[in-house]
């Protein structure tokens, strides 16, 4: 059996002294009881370094939020998979809705990056999600395949090295979560897809994202589909993030 992934997405927030007194709680709390799932914590890019310092030997990976599209060159505020590569940098968010959003991010912007990733040695984590309107549109399962189909497509038979996540764009930071059952038939669809273009879809970590927290984690996490989570908000309070770890 797959472990599970818990990642935390710390967003547009930190500081040098929130991050050490973050990172020394959660590996405070580990040390009191060894995680049975793997973690990794997604740190704005200027932090990287402090991060990958204060988890040096503690098991918890080091992940970014983003990557350029591009190798390397005239791209100002960009930052390559490359230069990830450098801080030790193990998972890297693609395609987050908050990307897709505010900064136009298309599916084939998307792909790209996740190639970029890939070609770099770091595992992107890919993520796909519909808007309210979509839902209620009867849209979901068409757009989530839609975003996961762009990745597929480009990546190839790297497809096993991805690992995805299911968002919903309406769960995300509003604590309306998805009800267990609303995220397992999503996570099916994504996996039979999966399935459809590697083969061994059973090796391919699908977590769930958006309001995840400490008391709905277990409940999220028992489905059969759910191999993980992302956590935004529930990722910068050690005990919240301990406890959904525990659930894990
Ligand atoms: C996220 O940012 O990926 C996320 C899931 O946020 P939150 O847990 O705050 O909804």
């Amino acid at each position: 059996m797959k472990r599970k992934l818990i990642a935390g997405n710390w967003k547009m927030n930190g500081s040098l002294s929130a991050n050490a007194a973050l990172v020394q709680a959660i590996l405070s709390g580990l040390s009191q009881r060894a995680a049975h799932c793997d973690t990794a914590v997604c740190v704005p890019s200027p932090y990287l370094a402090q991060v990958q310092g204060l988890l040096a030997g503690s098991g918890v990976s080091l992940g970014a939020q983003d990557v350029s599209a591009h190798e390397g060159g005239a791209y100002t505020g960009e930052v390559s998979a490359a230069m990830l590569k450098d801080f030790a940098v193990r998972y890297c968010l693609v395609g987050h809705s908050e990307r897709r959003s505010y900064h136009h991010e298309t599916d084939a912007l998307v792909a790209i990056k996740a190639q970029m990733a890939l070609a770099q040695g770091l595992t992107p984590v890919v993520c796909v999600g519909e808007t309210l309107a979509e839902r209620e549109a009867n849209q979901t399962e068409a757009v989530v395949k839609r975003q996961l189909a762009a990745v597929i497509h480009a990546v190839g038979h790297c497809v096993s090295e991805l690992v995805v996540a299911y968002e919903p764009v309406w769960a995300i930071g509003t604590g309306k979560t998805a009800s267990p059952e609303q995220a397992q038939q999503v996570h099916a669809v994504l996996r039979a897809q999966l399935q459809a273009a590697s083969g061994h879809a059973d090796r391919i970590r699908i977590l769930y994202g958006g309001s995840m927290n400490a008391a709905n984690a277990a409940q999220l996490l028992s489905q059969p589909d759910i191999d993980g989570g992302l956590i935004g908000g529930a990722a910068l309070k050690p005990a919240d993030f301990l406890t959904i770890i525990a659930a894990a």
